[in-house]
C-alpha cells in the first residue's frame, strides 16, 4: 500500500473533463485541469486512459459462503435447493476455512474496486458464532477497505422455536456485529419477528440490514410490515430491505403504495441481480421473470436503491467475480437501467444505504476512488476490465494491470519451442 500524496494525473472524469486529482490526508485536496496539477511532494500516478469514478460499495455481501460452489453443488438451482445445501454443509466449516474463503471474497471485492463492503455472517445450528468471528477477524484486519458486519439470524426468531437464535443475535451483537440481520418472510411471525430485530438493534444503536420477499409471490409481504413498523418506531439507526423481489411482480398501483410507505420509513432497497436472476423463476416454462425489484417504482416514491452482489460463487449464485461493476451492467441488461443510474445503485446509493459519508471527485471529499482503463461508463461496464487502480482513506490499496502480448512481436512472452 501507499501512503503520503498522490498526484492523479490526466484522468478522464465521468463528466467529459480530464484532470489532475491531488489526493493527501484520505481526502481529495485538488482537482485541476489535466496537465497543471501541483505534483510537489506526491507519488505521480499517470492514469491516461483511465475513467476515474468514485469507487463501488458492496452492500450486500456473504463473505462465509463464497467461493464454496464446487463444494456445495445445489443441483435444483433454487433458493430451497440452495439453503438445503448450505445448511447441510455449514457445521462442517472450521473457523480458519471460513476465515480464508472469507478473505480471498474480500480481495476480490477491493481489487475490483470496491473500498467498502457489507456482508452478512450466518447464525444458528451447526454454525454458532463460527462464521461470524471469522468475518469479524477479517473485518478487524481489513486495511483496504471499510468492512461491516451484519448478524445474520437463522430462522425461526419468534416463539419458543426461536430461543436460541434470539440467543446467538444476542451474541453476535455483544461480539461487535455491526448490524442485525434476518428473514422476517420466512418466519412464522413476520411482524413479531421484525420487531424483535428493531428493539435488539436499537438498544445496540446498530441499523437493520434484512432479507425482505426473496420470492416471485406477493404473500407473506413483510417489506410493508417493515415499514409499518420502522415509522410507528420511529427506529433512528437506518434499515436496509435486500432483495424485495415480490414487490417487483405486484401491479403497478399495489407496487407504488408500498413503495410511498418504505420511501416514508427512509428504508433503503438492496437490490441484488446475480442472486435473483439465478435463483428466481426456475418454475417458470418460458417467459422467466427476471426477479429484481420494482427499480422504477421505488425510486420515484424518492426510495434510496442501492445494488449489490449478494452470492459469489456458492449454492445461491455459482457464477460471479466480486466485481460492483458486473451488478451495474445486470442492471443495465435485467433492470434496464442506464449505466449512469446503475452506476450510482452500487456507488453513492450503496455508500448511503450503508451510513457512510458522499464520495465525489471534487476537493474535500474521502478519497476513495477507482480508476478503470475505459474512455467511458458505457465502457467500463461493457468491458470490465480487470485493468483497475483503487484507492481507500487515500492510499493505493490494489492495482491490477491486463498486458496483451502481440505474439509476432514478442514470442519469447508466449511460450518456448521445445
Ligand atoms: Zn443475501
Amino acid at each position: 500500500m501507499t501512503g503520503g500524496p498522490l498526484l492523479l494525473r490526466a484522468a478522464l472524469l465521468a463528466d467529459g473533463r480530464r484532470v489532475d486529482v491531488r489526493v493527501q490526508d484520505g481526502l481529495i485536496a485538488r482537482v485541476d485541469p489535466a496537465g497543471t496539477g501541483d505534483a510537489s511532494g506526491t507519488l505521480a500516478v499517470d492514469l491516461a486512459g483511465h475513467l476515474l469514478l468514485p469507487a463501488p460499495a458492496e452492500i450486500h455481501a456473504h463473505l462465509d459462503k463464497a467461493l464454496s460452489a464446487d463444494a456445495v453443488p445445489n443441483p435444483a438451482g433454487d433458493l430451497f435447493g440452495a439453503v438445503t445445501a448450505w445448511l447441510a454443509y455449514r457445521p462442517s466449516l472450521t473457523r480458519e476455512q471460513l476465515e480464508t474463503s472469507a478473505r480471498a471474497a474480500l480481495d476480490a471485492y477491493l481489487g475490483h474496486g470496491a473500498t467498502a463492503v457489507r456482508t452478512h455472517a450466518d447464525l444458528g445450528e451447526g454454525i454458532g458464532l463460527r462464521a461470524l468471528q471469522a468475518v469479524l477477524a477479517v473485518r478487524d484486519d481489513a486495511a483496504g477497505c471499510t468492512v461491516q458486519v451484519t448478524a445474520f439470524a437463522a430462522t425461526p426468531l419468534t416463539g419458543a422455536a426461536g430461543a436460541v437464535n434470539r440467543a446467538l443475535l444476542a451474541d453476535a451483537l455483544a461480539a461487535g456485529a455491526d448490524a442485525v440481520g434476518a428473514c422476517p418472510g420466512l418466519d412464522p411471525d413476520p411482524a413479531g419477528c421484525i420487531e424483535i430485530c428493531l428493539a435488539l438493534a436499537a438498544r445496540h444503536g446498530v441499523p437493520l440490514d434484512l432479507h425482505v420477499d426473496e420470492w416471485l409471490h406477493p404473500d407473506p409481504c413483510s417489506l410493508e410490515l417493515l415499514a409499518d413498523a420502522v415509522t410507528a418506531t420511529g427506529f433512528p439507526h437506518g434499515v436496509l430491505a435486500g432483495h424485495c423481489v415480490s414487490l417487483g411482480m405486484m401491479d403497478p398501483d399495489q407496487a407504488g403504495r408500498i413503495a410511498d410507505k418504505v420511501a416514508r420509513a427512509g428504508i433503503a432497497v438492496a437490490c441484488l441481480p446475480q442472486t435473483n436472476l439465478f435463483l428466481q423463476g426456475r418454475d417458470h416454462e418460458r417467459a422467466v421473470p427476471r426477479g429484481l425489484t420494482a427499480l422504477r417504482t421505488l425510486r420515484a416514491a424518492g426510495v434510496t436503491v442501492a445494488a449489490g452482489g449478494d452470492n459469489l460463487q456458492d449454492p445461491f449464485q455459482i457464477l460471479g467475480r466480486g466485481d460492483p461493476l458486473e451488478t451495474a451492467a445486470l442492471l443495465v441488461l435485467a433492470g434496464h437501467d442506464t449505466p449512469e443510474t446503475a452506476y450510482d445503485a452500487v456507488s453513492a446509493q450503496a455508500r448511503e444505504a450503508a451510513g457512510l459519508p458522499p464520495v465525489t471527485v471534487a476537493p474535500g471529499s474521502p478519497a476513495e476512488l477507482l480508476a478503470v482503463r475505459a474512455g467511458s461508463l458505457r465502457e467500463a461496464l461493457a468491458t470490465a476490465t480487470a485493468h483497475r487502480l483503487v484507492i481507500h482513506d487515500g492510499r493505493i490499496v490494489a492495482r491490477t494491470t491486463v498486458t496483451r502480448h502481440d505474439p509476432d512481436d514478442h514470442p519469447a512472452q508466449i511460450g518456448h519451442t521445445a
